[in-house]
Formats: C-alpha cells, structure tokens, sequence
C-alpha cells in the first residue's frame, strides 16, 4: 500500500513544537512518508530574510519558537495548497482568528477521504452571528472528517521534552491508532477518547478561565484565589458542555484536554500572562498582546466574546457569571477589579 502524507498548516509556537514531534515520528514510521510540508504564513523578518527560507536552511522557526530545531524533514511552504498537495492527514494549528480566510483556497482541492485534526482553541463566529466548533467549521468548509487534540500542553515545555500528557478526540478507531503513532513520544503521551466535541469544548473554554486567572494574579491575589477561579471556571466549562454540546462524558473532564489544561494555562500560559499585565497596568488587551507577544495570539478574549454571542442570545448570561465578566473586562466593558466580585457574588460559590 501507497505511503501516506501529513501536512501542518501553521507554524505558531505551537505549530512548530507540533511539527518536531510530528516530523521525528514520520520518518520512524513505514507507512508515513518522511517528508512533512508545513505551510508557514510568510512574512520578512527584521533582518530582510523570509521566514520560510529561514526554517528551510537554519530549520528553526526563529521567530515563533526560538531555540529549537526542528528536523529537516519539516519543510516550510508558503502557498497553502502546495503544502497539502496528496496529504492523507491534516494537521490545523492556527490562531483560529485566521482560520476560515487561511483556509479558503483548500476549498473542493484535498485528497478525497483526507482526515483533518484540528489543535486550534476557540469557537468560529461567522458574521451572521452563528457560532460553532472549529472543527465543524474546517468540517463543513473542506467536507472532511477533523478529530482534535488539546491537553495541557505549553509549546515550550512540550519542546524542551519535558513530559506532558495529550487528548485526541476521534471517532474511529483506525484514527485513535494513526493519530496516537503521529503524535506520541516517550515525553509526550497520548489517550485517545471518542468524545470529541467535547475535547474541544475543553480545550477552548479554559483559555476564557486563564484570563480570570491572570486578572485575579494581577489584582494580587493569592494562589488560593485562583484556584477558587479554576473551580467556578470548571463548573461552567461543565454546565456549557451540558448545555450546548449535550452528551459529554464526564471522564473526559479529567483527561488532559480537560483539568490538566485547565491548570497548566491558569499559572503557565499566555492568556493568564497578558490577563494580568491588564489587570496591573489597565492597558488594553490588544496593546499589550502586542507589547508581549511578539506575532503570537491570544485565543481567550476572542473566544470569550463568541461564547459571550451565544450567552447573549440565549439570556444566559447569569448563568455563566465567570465567562461573561471576563469578556466585558477583555473588551473593557468593566474594571479588571470585577473579576472579584465575580467570585464572590458566583451563585456556586455561596
Ligand atoms: P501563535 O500564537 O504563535 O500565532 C502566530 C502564528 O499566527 C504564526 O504562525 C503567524 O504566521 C500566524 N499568523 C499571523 N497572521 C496570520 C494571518 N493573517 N493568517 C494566518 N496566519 C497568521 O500560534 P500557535 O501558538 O501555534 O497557536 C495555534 C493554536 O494552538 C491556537 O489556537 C492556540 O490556542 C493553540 N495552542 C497553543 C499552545 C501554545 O503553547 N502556544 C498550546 C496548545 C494549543
Ligand atoms: P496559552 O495560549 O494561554 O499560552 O495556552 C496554551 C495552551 O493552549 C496550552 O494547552
Ligand atoms: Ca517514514
């Protein structure tokens, strides 16, 4: 049988890390095809180089992931299609801001029977105000089957090797097989489950929490403070599941894509980091994104103010508290100091 192909559309932060993983497992596994494209949104860097002929000679993302190689089989691609050309599997990891515009040319031109993962936190908003998953968005837009992987998973700690565990969330078990051969390494374990809506539900609902987190940081509270902002912020990842995307196992809340994410972003990630510069320095979100993260995205406020549309919509909004101050702190509706009375007014928290 003819050896299969990946592509890796993105090359973030967590792109890259993805890609030394993926790329390393490729070229151990027979029935892959060594070489994997990833398709870089190109750009010139400061010093006048592009950014793919960068990754192509150094074979390091210089710009998003500094520091480490990635393995020559990576190759970076700037034209999208060129980079998904016969691939049998998909990997879809970018900001999901950009996502439905990156995406377009792949229209009606894939592989026929090509099965898509999705590693991209966030919900899509289309203009008519209609929100879903992004995997149902890449699903519908490409008319492929997209499993997703999300964990508590820091593109720089995964990096440096140190252990972490991963969630991708199938539907068949031929997918739980391939994609646990793609992604797994001695430092980097991975549990398959068949609950994949709510996997995603996870993995995009914690970044709304690690921005109350980093408020509450920024206000100067304690660590007991926080965890009390995980706890609410995990009860309502709960009740929207339920709400929204009924039929969630409750163990999947407690694999990594669920808990585990939950934490490591609440103290490690970038959402909790920039949450609390706002909270310290009352500049906006933006304009410290932009200070601090060099090109890297936030994907909390976004996907706080696409769930705060489906709240809205429904007169929900009493019913997830937590969800919605930190939107209106994010889009400076109110005072990073609500985050507070958030917690204490929380209805279960009394
Ligand atoms: P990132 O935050 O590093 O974002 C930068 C990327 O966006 C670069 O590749 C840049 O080229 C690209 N970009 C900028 N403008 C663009 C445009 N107009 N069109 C298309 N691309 C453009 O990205 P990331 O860290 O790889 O995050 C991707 C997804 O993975 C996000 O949903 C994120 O939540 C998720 N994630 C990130 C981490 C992490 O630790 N970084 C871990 C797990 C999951
Ligand atoms: P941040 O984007 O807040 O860094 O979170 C990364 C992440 O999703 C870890 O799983
Ligand atoms: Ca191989």
């Amino acid at each position: 049988r003819e050896k299969r192909r990946i592509s890796i559309i993105g090359s973030g932060n967590w792109g890259s890390a993805i890609a030394r993983i993926v790329g390393l497992n490729c070229r151990k596994l027979d029935y892959m095809v060594d070489e994997v494209k990833m398709w870089v949104f190109e750009e010139v860097l400061e010093d006048g180089r592009k950014l793919t002929d960068v990754i192509n000679t150094e074979h390091e993302n210089v710009k998003y992931l500094k520091g480490f190689k990635l393995p020559d089989n990576v190759v970076a691609e700037p034209d999208i299609l060129k980079s998904t050309l016969n691939a049998d599997y998909l990997v879809f990891v970018m900001p999901h801001q950009f996502l439905d515009r990156a995406c377009a040319p792949l229209k009606g031109n894939l592989k026929p029977g090509a099965v898509g993962i999705s590693l991209i936190k966030g919900f899509d908003l289309q203009p008519n105000g209609k929100v879903q998953l992004i995997s149902e968005l890449i699903s519908q837009m490409l008319n492929i089957q997209v499993c997703c992987l999300m964990g508590a998973n820091l593109a720089h700690e995964v990096a440096s090797e140190k252990f972490c565990e991963t969630t991708v969330g199938v539907y068949t078990d031929e997918q739980a097989r391939i994609f646990k051969d793609i992604f797994e390494t001695d430092t980097f374990r991975v549990s398959t489950v068949k609950d994949t809506h709510t996997v995603e539900v996870c993995g995009a609902l914690k970044n709304i929490v690690a921005c109350g987190a980093g408020f509450v940081d920024g206000l100067g509270y304690g660590d007991s403070t926080k965890a009390a902002v995980i706890r609410l912020g995990l009860i309502e990842m709960m009740r929207f599941a339920e709400h929204f995307y009924p039929g969630a196992k409750f163990t999947t809340f407690f694999e990594s894509c669920g808990i585990a994410d939950l934490v490591a972003s609440c103290y490690g990630g970038r959402n909790r980091k920039v949450s609390e510069a706002v909270a310290r320095t009352r500049k906006s979100m933006r304009e410290l994104e932009k200070e601090m993260l060099d090109g890297q995205r936030l994907q909390g406020p976004a996907t706080a103010a696409e769930v705060n549309v489906l709240l809205k919509e429904r007169n929900l909004e009493n019913d997830f508290p937590l969800f919605t101050t930190v939107h209106k702190i994010c889009v400076a509706e109110v005072s990073p100091t609500e985050m507070l009375d958030c917690v204490l007014s929380h209805p279960d928290a009394r």
